[in-house]
């Protein structure tokens, strides 16, 4: 049987509840406990796939094609195991599934109500994440204690403790302590009224992970075990960290493996090992050259819209010894399209990531061009390749007028076009090209270099595709078509042979790079990138 921890939120949201939850994920599985993680998120959207970006951050996709929180990426990240749908649940897909069941008959002559039906359904579905291999599953709660829509969530996970009993379950309660500059002090009110609350709703906390600016003093810690009737060691101070990947560290240092075995009465299967966690942050700590990376995108006041993208390229920027100053740039922007130099001018690559409608498309495209005929190592992913072919059948082709019938639907040269598959669809929500598909490389293609393999799964999003009939005239004026579906028929991933770096994916390389396996696109934009910087123009970190 596995055990449970379940991972709330107090105070205020932001304070990292998901990197707790991914570095104790780390760090489980570094002791070598098999592990699994779910978010249980409150919001009545089946899944984050129809929201926007300023809603929710990037909506980050598994390999069987789920549409899920944010969250997962860094789980997927931090812990290296492949998550499935099953790791992310909203309140939304609980009720669809128990009014599917009411109106089949299933509950004939019952109310169907929040208590027991909803927090059943929410029950179900985390233990379907449990198995004979899965040792711990850590599931975390969207959202604040507190929060009336996360309430049937805390209910199931009280429930929980006499299911699977107490010693098979950890309640971690992630809160915040602030720092009052006035008076110059650290505050634990706060903190003791979002446990006065989770006490309310009939869970004691096990463990308190502190997150605050600095580190907490013994009498803080004191302070808080009295009140929040925690044991003293099980007080864990989470002070903010330079990068988030040295969040481990801290957590080990604080005792909090030690807290989480004993409390689950759990014995490592394995001596500690890191894995190369601590080499690659080291290396990302060591790196002494700085990369000027511009992202063109129109969701560039909420960075977290594009994580994944901005993970990849410091993955692999570490690796080269670098790190990475992001330049957001506002595709939506009529001086960028009119003088694409005044913006992109100093860039060491320029990156265009995935997007959906017409805001920003001539921005993006103006910045590709820039890229191609000044040299500048480009990477396009998703939108950014789509983009990446209307600016070449347009200005190399002489295609003036083409577009993508998602923006222009009578456009005369559609060289991106709707998928047959999806032209009879109705429902927007879950209905893209999902989740990992082969994709067949062109030998002796850059890319081909790069992967060093002829085929390779990568995940994808998307509804369009480069329409095939401009295939001919595309590559006969010098874009190789680098990937391609094993069939032939679908166009995934372009580069052009004779610029310094110029790749675009249709597919999103970004959702499978790991801090010690980079994706290989990032590697070679980030080497490009740095042989493109001169010696003498290196920024200082
Ligand atoms: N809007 C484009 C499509 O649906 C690109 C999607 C994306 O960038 N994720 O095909």
């Amino acid at each position: 049987m596995s055990k449970y921890i379940f991972i709330t939120g107090g105070v205020v949201s932001g304070i990292g509840k998901g990197i707790v939850a991914s570095s104790l994920g780390r760090l489980l599985k570094s002791h070598g406990f098999q592990i699994s993680l779910l978010k249980l998120d409150p919001y009545i959207n089946l899944d984050p796939g129809t929201m926007s970006p300023y809603q929710h951050g990037e909506v980050y996709v598994t390999e069987d094609g789920a549409e899920t929180d944010l969250d997962l990426g860094h789980y997927e990240r931090f812990t290296d195991v492949n998550l499935s749908r099953r790791s992310n649940i909203t309140t939304g897909a609980i009720y669809q599934r128990v009014i599917q069941k009411e109106r089949r008959g299933d509950y004939l002559s019952g109310t169907v109500q929040v208590v027991p039906h909803i927090t059943n359904a929410m029950k179900t579905h985390i233990r379907s994440l449990e198995s004979e291999q899965t040792d711990v599953v850590i599931a975390e709660i969207g959202g604040t204690v507190g929060d009336i829509e996360s309430q049937p969530f805390i209910e199931a996970i009280r429930q929980f403790r006499k299911d699977v009993g107490r010693q098979n379950i950890l309640y971690l309660h992630v809160t915040w302590i602030p720092f009052i500059k006035a008076v110059g002090e650290l505050k634990t009110k706060p903190s003791q009224h979002s446990v006065m609350e989770l006490r309310r709703h009939g869970i004691q906390p096990d463990v308190l992970v502190c997150r605050s600016e600095g580190p907490l003093e013994d009498g803080i810690r004191e302070k808080l075990a009295l009140f929040c009737d925690t044991e003293l060691p099980a007080v864990i101070s989470c002070p903010d960290a330079e990068d988030v990947y040295e969040v481990p560290f801290r957590l080990r240092q604080e005792g909090l493996v030690e807290q989480v075995l004993e409390r689950l009465q759990l014995t490592p299967p394995a001596a500690f090992n890191w894995e190369g966690w601590d080499a690659w942050v080291h290396q990302l700590q060591a790196a002494t050259r700085c990369l000027r990376i511009g992202i063109v995108g129109k969701y560039v006041q909420l960075p977290d819209a594009y994580l994944s993208v901005t993970e990849a390229v410091r993955h692999a920027a570490a690796a080269q010894g670098a790190r990475v100053a992001f330049v957001w740039i506002q595709a939506d922007n009529d001086e960028l399209k009119a003088q694409p130099e005044a913006w992109l001018a100093g860039l060491d690559g320029i990156l265009v990531p995935g997007g959906f409608g017409l805001r920003g498309v001539e921005g993006k495209i103006a910045a590709i061009r820039y890229a191609r005929e000044q040299g500048v190592p480009f990477l396009g992913l998703c939108l950014g390749m789509q983009c990446a072919v209307i600016e070449f059948a347009r200005h190399v082709c002489g295609l003036e007028q083409a577009h993508s019938r998602e923006f222009m639907p009578d456009t005369p040269h559609p060289v991106i076009d709707l998928m047959p598959e999806q032209r009879e669809l109705e429902d927007l929500g879950g209905t893209m090209r999902l989740g990992a598909y082969p994709c067949k490389l062109t030998p002796g293609s850059r890319m081909h270099t790069l992967y060093g393999a002829d085929q390779v799964d990568e995940r994808h999003r998307h509804r369009y595709e480069v329409n095939n009939d401009y295939r001919d005239t595309l590559s006969q004026h010098g874009l190789r078509f680098c990937g391609t579906s094993p069939d032939g028929l679908l166009v995934e991933a372009v580069e052009l042979p004779e610029h310094p770096f110029f790749m675009a994916t249709q597919f999103h390389p970004e959702f499978k790079s790991r801090p010690n396996r980079p994706g290989p696109c990032f590697v070679g934009f980030a080497q490009a990138a740095l042989a493109q910087q001169s010696a003498s123009e290196e920024v200082t970190p």
